[in-house]
């Protein structure tokens, strides 16, 4: 039987983390081919190969690392691979999976997975992850979905999964949103249609930066009076509410955003900015005027991959439409 191609990158994150020795904690050293090995199943659904790119914690993947583990997967697309999973830590795996579906053209599925406990550990979801993500990937009706992530029977898709807790093997949620799919005794049950999806070319520069604020109560001005000084080419606020800074921070933001894109999305883990409904100094209303845009229902970070990837390809100006 001609089996599908299936492609599987390891990049190192809890999934591939053991410690070297009794009593010391864990740290990336597990490659590909034994996170495979952990998945004897496979072997009767695709043909697989199996990489391992790096082996990192997640916290410390960057945004070059990631466009050349994206030139990797593209790569396999180009050799036939019909599904393309990617192990990683899930620290950041809500911000990889969006700066890969942002630059992913293709209808091959890229989907993303880790573990919340650590290869040794008893109860250790990473082979469990890994067999779902695989048949995902290989599922035909995750083609055209972009990219995304599954953890713990659930297909979520990169533009709302949120790592909404720090330890529980259930740390990823959509909120508002909810799973994409479910994973029922092997099979992939899809909950709603492939949502358009906007696919921005490459950056042609990576030196840029975006610097991510949080607002909160009575915070002083030093760090965002800087963001100008310090060469920043972006800012991102993740504001109070639907979207709202102090006073003080307007005035500043005012200044900011005449000369640099800056977006204020909201701190509060679920919802949508507001647009039209606060009218008060430091409202979304206010900052609109004085020339920020408002994140609509993308959090702070995601927002932040956005506006760096828009800078990246000179599409700056657009950043409305994309917030869209
Ligand atoms: N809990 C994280 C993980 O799942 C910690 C390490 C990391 O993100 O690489 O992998």
């Amino acid at each position: 039987m001609n089996l599908p191609k299936l492609a599987i990158a390891a990049l190192g994150g809890t999934v591939s983390m053991q410690p070297r020795s009794a009593g010391e904690g864990v740290i990336p050293t597990v490659s590909g081919e034994t996170l495979l090995a952990s998945v004897p199943e496979l072997k009767s659904l695709a043909q697989v190969t199996v990489e391992t790119l790096c082996l990192l914690p997640s916290a410390s993947l960057d945004f070059e690392c990631l466009l050349s583990v994206l030139s990797w997967a593209k790569y396999q697309v180009a050799q036939g691979a019909e599904g393309v999973v990617i192990t990683q830590g899930t620290d950041t795996l809500e911000e990889t999976a969006s700066f890969f579906d942002y630059l992913w053209d293709h209808d091959v599925p890229l989907i993303l997975t880790g573990a919340m406990r650590s290869a040794q550990q008893a109860g250790a979801d990473g082979p469990a992850n890994l067999l779902d993500a695989c048949r995902v990937a290989l599922n035909p009706n995750s083609r055209q979905r972009g990219v995304q992530v599954v953890m713990n029977g659930q297909v979520h898709h990169a533009s709302s999964v949120r790592k909404t807790d720090s330890l529980a093997v259930h740390a990823f949620s959509s909120p508002i949103f909810g799973p994409a799919a479910l994973l029922v005794e092997g099979h992939v049950h899809y909950l709603r249609s492939p949502v358009l999806r906007n696919v921005l070319p490459l950056p042609q520069q990576t030196l840029h930066k975006v610097a991510m604020l949080e607002a909160s109560l009575s915070a002083d001005t030093l760090i965002v009076e800087n963001i100008l000084k310090l060469g920043y080419d972006g800012l991102v606020i993740a504001g109070f509410g639907a979207g709202h800074v102090s006073e003080k921070w307007t005035t500043v933001i005012e200044t900011i955003a005449g000369k640099i894109p800056v977006i204020i999305a909201t701190r509060t883990g679920s919802g949508s900015t507001a647009q039209a409904s606060y009218g008060f100094v430091g409202s979304e209303m206010d900052l609109i005027r004085k020339g920020a845009h408002m994140a609509g229902f993308l959090c702070p970070r995601k927002a932040r991959i956005l506006l760096w990837l828009l800078i990246g390809c000179q599409r700056q100006d657009e950043v409305t439409s994309y917030l869209e």
